[in-house]
């Protein structure tokens, strides 16, 4: 069955463009998916639900630059607008071999619910670029990187759409991105991307802003089903700015940290990772694999570790039917976007597996790229314990509500989030009304 077809399409309307309809199984399918399953809920507003599954604007872009060895080499981009009814676009850029557009949607798509959930005054976007960065000198990368802002350029700005890092971007690639816009526009323009460097009008704790969030919802839900955070046992799958944080953060509570994978293996050690060390360790090598003081276990042997809460932190459709039945977590938070699919959601409902859906779980990073672009066009940068200060309370305040009307509904955390988000979005939608 077509995902992408369900649904009344109202009469007159158009069926769904093929690019929407295609690859069901992958990302895109899935968040149609998720859609599907909060129209029921929305009330009067579902006359307008066909919104939430076509993005409004879709740009793919030929990057072309000069390799060091003298040849030319071709990368495929994209930017994806896929709501602004709540306000400019934003989302990050992720330059990642197996970037695809139905990815690159889905991501956009997940924005859009995710700055609803915590009401930033934000539409969704999201972009990347089908690349090995690791196969790129800094100068092949340096070109890389400004050309697909140029290209992206037309549909990118402070009040139009705002990038910021993703898997594989980080503060250098955003301050590549902001110079490249600024030298187009001819004018210094800090706010056309968040995450960049802090002498350069980036924000502090911006970095770590998502590892915060993912560490604070972790402790209000583990407040309501009754866990010990600090004698907790903790698995954490990619160790990158997401999982890296979030894994420090619960091991300065006294959690234990048992098991870590990357891109690099799988390590293990009952009594807890010595996190500092791994970090350190990662940042030398790129990887956790060759950390001393672990044992190696398979990729695959991940999936069996004895854990209270699992913390899927790399790529999505990572907890699948394959592998639901065989968590032994208590929690899973999502701090990587689309993990899991809705078949091993459903898997986990019925286990009693707490999910912790992205869409709220790892809302701390654009939280915080808020706060920066509200600071940029202010020129006013405020000192981090303010910034920390804030950011915990929306992500409390958000968790909150979302677990009320989870209770309140019977539903799962993630419909629950999707519900005050959806709502959120088609409110506006409807209040600003169809143009012409
Ligand atoms: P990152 O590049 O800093 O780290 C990615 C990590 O995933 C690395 O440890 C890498 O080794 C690991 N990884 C890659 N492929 C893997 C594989 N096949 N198996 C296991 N591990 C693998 O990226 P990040 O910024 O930490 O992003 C991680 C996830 O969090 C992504 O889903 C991203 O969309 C999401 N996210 C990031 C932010 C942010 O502020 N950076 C905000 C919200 C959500």
């Amino acid at each position: 069955m077509s995902h992408a077809s369900s649904g009344p399409v109202p009469a007159g309307s158009h069926p769904l463009p093929s690019y929407l309809q295609a690859d069901n199984l992958g990302p895109w399918g899935n968040y149609l998916q998720q859609v599907d399953r909060v129209i029921p809920h929305l009330g009067s507003l579902a006359r307008w639900a066909e919104t939430l599954k076509r993005p409004k604007r879709v740009l793919i872009v030929d990057v072309p630059i000069h390799m060091d060895d003298g040849t030319v080499a071709h990368f495929e981009g994209y930017r994806v607008q896929h709501n602004v009814s709540r306000g400019p676009g934003k989302g990050g850029v992720r330059f990642h071999q197996d970037v695809t557009l139905s990815e690159v949607m889905a991501l956009s798509a997940w924005m859009s619910v995710k700055n609803a959930a915590v009401n930033v005054p934000y539409g969704g976007a999201k972009g990347g670029i089908r690349v090995d960065p690791k196969k790129l000198s800094r100068g092949e990368l340096e070109r890389m990187t400004r050309r697909y802002t140029s290209e992206i350029g037309i549909i990118i700005g402070p009040n139009k759409d705002i990038p910021a890092p993703d898997v594989n971007t980080n503060d250098q690639i955003m301050a590549w991105m902001m110079d490249t816009y600024s030298m187009n526009t001819g004018s210094t323009s800090t706010g056309v991307v968040t995450g960049k460097p802090v002498d350069l009008g980036g924000s502090l704790g911006r970095r770590e802003a998502t590892g915060r969030g993912v560490y604070t919802v972790g402790v209000e839900a583990a407040k309501h089903i009754g866990l010990d955070i600090a004698t907790s046992r903790i698995a954490v799958q990619g160790f990158g700015n997401v999982g890296g944080v979030a894994g420090k953060l619960f091991a300065e509570t006294g959690a234990r940290v048992v098991a870590v994978q990357d891109h690099g293996g799988t390590i293990y050690r009952e009594a807890g990772l010595d996190v500092p060390a791994l970090l350190r360790h990662v940042e030398a090598n790129g990887s956790v694999a060759g950390f001393a003081e672990a044992e190696v276990i398979t990729n695959d042997k991940f999936w069996d570790v004895d854990c209270d809460i699992l913390i899927p932190a790399a790529l999505e459709q990572q907890i699948t039917e394959a592998n639901a039945g065989r968590i032994k977590a208590r929690m899973i938070i999502e701090g990587a976007n689309g993990p899991t699919t809705p078949a091993a959601d459903d898997i986990l409902h019925d286990r009693n597996i707490l999910v912790l859906p992205d869409v709220i779980a790892n809302a701390g990073g654009v939280t915080v790229s808020y706060f920066e672009w509200v600071q940029d066009f202010s020129s006013f940068f405020w000192d981090e314990e303010e910034i920390n200060k804030r950011l915990v309370k929306i992500m409390k305040d958000a968790f909150a509500g979302v677990w009320h009307v989870a209770q309140d509904q019977k539903v799962s955390l993630r419909t629950a989030t999707f519900i005050v988000a959806c709502k959120r979005i088609l409110h506006t939608r409807e209040l600003r009304g169809l143009y012409p």
